[in-house]
């Protein structure tokens, strides 16, 4: 998948509508179209990285600026307190569906495992 017809990098070019909760210059947060719980949030780099198990030595820090942006979006959006969840999922097995690197914020609900 090439970055021209990737959904997220479409997402993050604003050819596609999303809900922006959270950009700086190397991410973007913004709510799941269809949300499993009261706040889901999705946070990707603006690189196009197809998921994370791309992720390198190199790029290891791309996926922390992930998790900084979700920790700091939890507080905004009033889950920390009680605490969230971050997913990341991996390959058809692992349910992911879009191929481009997404961090899941979820809250604002028990999350029981494994379902949630
Ligand atoms: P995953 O299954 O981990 O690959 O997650 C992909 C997520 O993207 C799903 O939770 C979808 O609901 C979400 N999604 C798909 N299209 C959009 C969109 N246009 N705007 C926001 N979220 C989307
Ligand atoms: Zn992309």
């Amino acid at each position: 998948m090439s970055a021209a017809n990737c959904l997220f990098c479409r997402i993050i070019r604003r050819e596609i509508p999303s809900e922006v909760v959270y950009e700086n210059e190397k991410v973007l947060g913004f709510r799941d179209i269809r949300p499993q719980a009261p706040v889901h949030a999705l946070f990707i780099p603006k690189k196009h990285v197809a998921g994370v198990r791309e992720i390198d030595g190199q790029s290891a820090p791309e996926f922390g600026d992930l998790v900084l942006a979700a920790n700091e979006s939890a507080s905004k959006l009033g889950v920390s307190g009680k605490g969230y969840r971050l997913v990341v999922n991996q390959g058809a097995d692992g349910g992911q569906t879009v191929d481009h690197l997404h961090v899941h914020l979820l809250g604002g609900r028990p999350m029981a495992w494994p379902t949630g």
